[in-house]
């Protein structure tokens, strides 16, 4: 469910035309709509108090770091998973109190850690046990206890594309699930540390929920086994994952996976802590662009247009599915045609879509591509010197751009020339 839908014959954003947008701002350029983050988030939050979870939602900003997307969802009461000591400071700016940051990464810097026990974030998830060896020197050179989940590594397959499957025991994250016993009674002996969750992210896009479940029996074993050990576990992190529709897969309801873990780890009284990324805003964006060329190969018509993979690197990088529509909106019983949809980056893997079914589309027409909420912006690069793209917040008949285009000044400023080349 988003709020992108053609009205008159155009396709709008809640209660604005793409084509102003494209007019005003140029191409090519993401666009969000409040009302679909606002509604993802609602949906989730209703869900988990209808099966009577207690639970904090943590937006794993890493989906989509931009401050006016993460404040939308802290004015919702949402907290935020980061990664990186850039999206903590990104996160603190947006306005999420310290107080609904969890951190997690497996490769966090000790700057990073100290940055984080300065600013005394709720929780710091743990992957190994030189980083809990290290957080506690830190925490406990400050005179301070830091909160930590150990995150467990489940060994149980998420089902979903090799590059976003985190819990397999060959994945790089967490502690393997048959040592967390030993490294939480180490934890526990340790200062500056107070191991009181469980963190468990199995991967990505995730569209069955017997992987979950199969993961959430594992934490309840856990659980009961740490308990026993002396260790006061009173929250379970229960990360990300639960996956959105990009084409004809259809993931769980968000109140189906509630009632999923209500029936494995509703009875522990532990509070429960989410991560979701891609549910709050995959479909809550698009990415817009104008077709530049139409080519016409002896076997393929190419359509050539202004976004390439730097933009938005899902379909090189997880040869990931996005609907492409035409922002004018096709008329009734147009012929469709197979068109490959590429951008004009010099590689042949920046291509959107092969043999894609779209009505006859010219030069300067605008293509619209779905689900572009998450992992796009936050995934863009400056390949082929190419300025970032803007991007766009609408919230009913408003739009703000909330990242502008960078001009190629702006874009050569962090760059110079050594003296022994500098021939003036
Ligand atoms: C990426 C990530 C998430 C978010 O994943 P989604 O699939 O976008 O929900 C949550 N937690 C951790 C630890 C992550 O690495």
């Amino acid at each position: 469910m988003n709020h992108f839908h053609y009205q008159n014959g155009e396709l709008f954003a809640e209660d604005v035309a793409i084509a102003r947008i494209a007019r005003e701002v140029g191409t090519p350029f993401y666009c969000y709509s409040t009302a679909t983050l606002q509604r993802h988030y609602t949906v989730f939050a209703e869900a988990l108090k209808a099966a009577g979870l207690d639970a904090t939602i943590c937006f794993a900003a890493k989906a989509n770091p931009n401050m006016a997307v993460i404040r939308t969802f802290a004015q919702l009461g949402a907290g935020a998973d980061v990664v990186s000591e850039g999206e903590l400071r990104q996160a603190l700016a947006a306005g999420v109190p310290a107080a609904r940051i969890v951190f997690s990464g497996v490769g966090k810097t000790r700057h990073e850690l100290e940055f984080a026990v300065a600013k005394g974030i709720f929780q710091i998830n743990v992957e190994s046990e030189p980083e809990l060896e290290m957080l506690s020197e830190i925490a406990a050179a400050r005179g301070q206890v830091m909160p930590i989940a150990i995150r467990v590594n489940p060994d149980v397959d998420a089902g979903t594309h090799a590059k976003i499957t985190t819990g397999k025991k060959e994945n790089k994250f967490g502690i393997e699930w048959t040592r967390a016993r030993e490294v939480y009674a180490r934890a526990k002996a340790l200062p500056g540390v107070e191991p009181v969750a469980i963190a468990c992210h199995i991967g990505s896009q995730l569209t069955e929920l017997t992987p979950f479940r199969e993961a959430f029996l594992r934490v309840r074993d856990l659980v009961a086994m740490l308990r026993a050990d002396g260790i006061d576990i009173r929250r379970l992190d229960l990360g990300g994952g639960l996956g959105v529709p990009y084409d004809d897969e259809t993931p769980p309801e968000p109140a189906a996976y509630a009632e999923v873990i209500k029936a494995t780890l509703g009875d522990l009284g532990c509070r429960f802590v989410f991560e979701p990324g891609r549910l709050l805003v995959g479909n809550a964006g698009i990415l817009v662009s104008r077709i530049i060329r139409v080519k016409e190969g002896s076997t393929r018509t190419f359509l050539i247009v202004d976004a390439a993979m730097n933009d938005l690197a899902r379909p090189s990088l997880y040869d990931a599915y996005h609907s492409i529509f035409p922002v004018a909106e096709p008329k009734a019983g147009a012929a469709l045609a197979e068109v490959d949809v590429v951008g004009p980056v010099c590689e042949t893997g920046d291509t959107f879509a092969k043999q894609r079914r779209l009505p006859p589309m010219r030069t300067d027409d605008l293509l619209a591509f779905g689900t572009a909420g998450a992992y796009g912006a936050a995934m863009s690069s400056t390949y082929n010197t190419r300025p970032l793209i803007p991007e766009v917040l609408v919230k009913g008949g408003d739009y703000a751009v909330i990242r502008v285009r960078p001009s190629y000044e702006d874009m050569r400023s962090l760059e110079s020339l050594p003296g022994w080349l500098n021939d003036e």
